[in-house]
């Protein structure tokens, strides 16, 4: 019979919100023993490794939203961060610039909103912008972010996973959650006996909160992100230059991010995925995630809050390489096609539909009870929000733990 190890708190991976989660709890309870499990054989292999590594300012959101509150503090937390460790930053900053009238207009939305959330904005005109960005396009008025800058990814998920383990937290590799009952929680590296178990399983987060009895009303909808390198040396563009997003949707819009050196990639995209981790042809193949995915992907487009076959057909557009660069065209002058043949590294998206009313979550979802919490929609900008949202959801759980019988 194989042993039962004994922990206090169960973390399910080891992506940016769980480590930050992990090294919550053992700040706050030093003699917790804390686990995260990761079923992959290194941390950080699905979104926080293969995000763009932007550092998002928090103007998109609307202040009653949680994505408001931590991406401004989250910015700050991890500047402070990439700069006490040594994490090279590239304070680049970015323009969101407008192509049409109705963007333009949306533009004093956007600005009202970074107001609202207490976050340092710019209004430019079209002169000043291309002062700041001499590519850039803009109908006659751009907003400058100058708290927007990118990191490595994986150089900061790195990072973090050092430091949690120099504070005693015990990181499992190749340890994937398999089922529970009660307390006792089956993995791929043995069973524990878990005093409280947090969910940031990412894009299976949904499957796992079931197993507690939780996101009954909650699926993820897998959206694949793809990026197009520029062949073009660094400091060919000197920020990153984003549109005037679709406010409806969680997703950005095509965009031209500056990466740590200097090299310029346009996306991602926000393309429906068919199976959960289908981020190269049939690599990590899932029959069963393939036909949930497929059936919940056909029930929406059949129906949904947000137009889901509109979205689908639009962004399946974008895995020409052509129409891509084309987007990125809308933004910034000198974009050849020439120089965008090699594409990047893909990211999923693990965006949270609510299934009874059919709509996406735009905003990130917790549950929980005294014996499990769940994150749940920790989409983008989740990795720039990792450290405060991550102490917000410790928050949480002290007051379930203190609240429930
Ligand atoms: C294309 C793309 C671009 C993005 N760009 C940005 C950006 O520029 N800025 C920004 O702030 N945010 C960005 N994001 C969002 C950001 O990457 C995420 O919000 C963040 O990484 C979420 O972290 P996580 O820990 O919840 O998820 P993940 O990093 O996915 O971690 C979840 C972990 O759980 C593990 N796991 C799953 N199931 C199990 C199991 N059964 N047992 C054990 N382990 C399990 C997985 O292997 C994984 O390591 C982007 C996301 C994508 C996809």
């Amino acid at each position: 019979m194989s042993t039962v190890e004994t922990r206090d708190f169960l973390v399910v991976g080891a992506g940016v919100i769980g480590i930050n989660i992990a090294r919550e709890l053992k700040r706050r309870h030093p003699d917790a023993s804390v686990t995260v499990l990761e079923k992959e054989p290194r941390t950080g292999e699905h979104a926080s490794g293969r995000n763009s590594g932007v550092l998002h300012a928090g103007f998109y959101y609307t202040a009653d939203s949680l994505k408001a509150k931590f991406t401004r503090d989250g910015n700050r937390a991890l500047t402070e961060y990439c700069d006490e460790k040594g994490i090279f930053l590239n304070k680049c900053g970015k323009l969101v610039v407008a192509a049409t009238e109705e963007e333009d207009r949306l533009i004093d939305e956007l600005l009202a909103r970074g107001r609202n959330n207490g976050v340092e904005l710019q209004e430019v005109t079209a002169e000043e912008a291309r002062e700041i960005e001499p590519r850039a396009k803009t109908l006659r008025r751009a907003i400058f972010s100058p708290t927007t800058s990118s990191a490595d990814p994986r150089t900061v998920i790195a990072q973090m996973e050092a430091d949690a383990r120099d504070e005693g937290i015990d990181i499992r590799c190749n340890a994937g959650y398999v089922k529970s009952s009660g307390n006792r929680v089956e993995t791929r590296g043995g069973i524990f006996e878990a005093g409280h178990v947090v969910n940031a399983a990412g894009l299976h987060a949904d499957q796992v909160a079931r197993q507690f009895g939780f996101s009954k009303d909650h699926a993820i909808l897998p959206f694949k992100g793809i990026y197009l390198k520029s062949k073009e040396p660094p400091g060919a563009y000197r920020t990153h230059i984003y549109p005037v997003p679709d406010l409806d949707y969680p997703f950005l819009g095509v965009h031209f991010t500056i990466t740590v050196d200097g090299v310029t990639k346009i996306g991602p995209t926000a393309i429906p995925a068919f199976w959960r981790e289908n981020y190269n042809g049939l690599d990590r193949f899932d029959l069963k995630d393939f036909i949930e995915i497929g059936l919940r992907s056909a029930s929406l487009f059949t129906a949904s809050e947000f137009n889901f076959s509109k979205l689908a057909l639009t962004e399946m557009r974008k895995y020409s390489r052509k129409h891509l660069v084309a987007l990125a065209d809308r933004l910034a002058t000198g974009v050849d096609v020439a120089n965008f043949t090699e594409w990047g590294k893909p990211g999923i998206r693990a965006q949270l539909v609510n299934t009874k009313q059919r709509k996406l979550e735009m905003d990130f979802v917790l549950e929980g009870d005294n014996r499990s919490t769940h994150v749940l929609n920790a989409v983008s900008p989740g990795w720039t929000c990792s450290i405060p949202f991550s102490a917000y959801v410790v928050d949480y759980l002290e007051n379930n733990l203190s609240s429930y019988p």
